[in-house]
């Protein structure tokens, strides 16, 4: 299975302002913040990681705040839900605990025989938290206010909204290594078993809805798991001879990746487990100081006053 697309390694969204981003998630939803950094193209910009202790691939959720963007709007060629799992029987702490902080949520329903609640962040960014089928074994990061019992374990899956779901479906199938699970209506169920979570991608068709516009609120980009950069080079041979544009490979401090837009339209990344993120600091402090790239370091004094204050 080592060399094969391993699911969601991470999933990076826009959002309008950093301090109500980073409250939000590790506040409400109690994730842990496990790398902030900038944006490497746009150092004035933070680039938040959250995930769970280690952040391990499959658990991190990134974001670019940029203050005051406008809203996007989601649409087709777009990555449009973000699925978490979280423990069976926790929705109904979460539907209170939304309550409590006034996030916008929907009813829970049950979607492909798994119960689910939906609900937006601060700038409109739909998540769902699903109870799992399946028991999910992986570990997830604890607060005071969000337990064991409750709290999000990592990615369930991702949703890519379509005029035409056959060439997405396609290269996901001849070269991503998924299979059509399910179909419910216009929602196409694709996983991999070549890993236990983050291995669902739901493919939905809307043939007559309008592009999505990528600002605040909307998803920038999703992140497929490879092991090594050998495996993900071997991809890039794969993607590329399918006559699809496809960068070359990119070092991101934390892992090393690729990226190429699906014949669909949404911006897609490979990316590696190597070296992961605590590379530069220890797994107990992760998240505690601003990393900067060593291209940076010299501009550190002025981009610390660049940035927005979190506190
Ligand atoms: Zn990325």
């Amino acid at each position: 299975m080592d060399n094969k697309i391993l699911g969601l390694h991470h999933i990076t969204a826009i959002a309008r302002n950093a301090k109500r981003n980073y409250d939000f998630y590790t506040g409400v939803l109690g994730l842990r913040l496990v790398k902030k950094t900038v944006n490497f193209d746009d150092p004035g910009t933070y680039h938040f990681y959250f995930g769970n202790q280690t952040g391990t691939p499959g658990t991190i959720l990134t974001f670019f705040p940029w203050e005051g963007i406008g809203a996007g709007r989601t649409g087709t060629g777009m990555a449009t839900e973000i699925g978490y799992s979280v423990p069976a029987g926790s929705l109904e702490f979460w539907a209170d605990r939304f309550k409590q902080f006034k996030v916008k949520q929907d009813i829970a329903v049950e979607s492909f025989g798994e119960k689910s609640l939906s609900f937006t962040d601060p700038d409109g960014l739909k998540i769902n938290f699903i109870e799992p089928k399946q028991v999910d074994e992986r570990a997830p990061w604890e607060t005071k206010e969000v337990t064991g019992k409750e709290a999000v374990k990592g990615f369930h899956s991702i949703v890519l909204t379509l005029k035409n779901i056959k060439p997405t479906a396609e290269l996901l199938v001849d070269v991503l290594g998924y299979r059509l699970l399910e179909q419910d209506g216009n929602r196409y169920r694709f996983i991999t078993g070549a890993i236990e979570n983050a291995a669902v991608v739901d493919l939905v068709e809307s043939p007559d809805e309008a592009p999505g516009i990528n600002a605040a609120g909307t998803n920038h980009h999703v992140a497929f798991r490879v092991r090594n950069e050998e495996i993900l080079m071997a991809f890039r041979e794969k993607i590329a001879s399918r006559g699809l544009g496809i960068t070359a490979k990119i070092d991101r401090e934390y892992f090393f990746s690729l990226y190429f837009r699906e014949p669909g339209g949404v911006l897609f990344e490979l990316a590696t487990d190597n070296p992961g993120f605590a590379t530069d600091e220890k797994v107990e402090e992760l998240g505690s100081n601003l990393m900067l790239p060593k291209q940076y370091e010299p501009s550190r004094a002025k981009i610390e006053t660049l940035l927005p204050n979190l506190n």
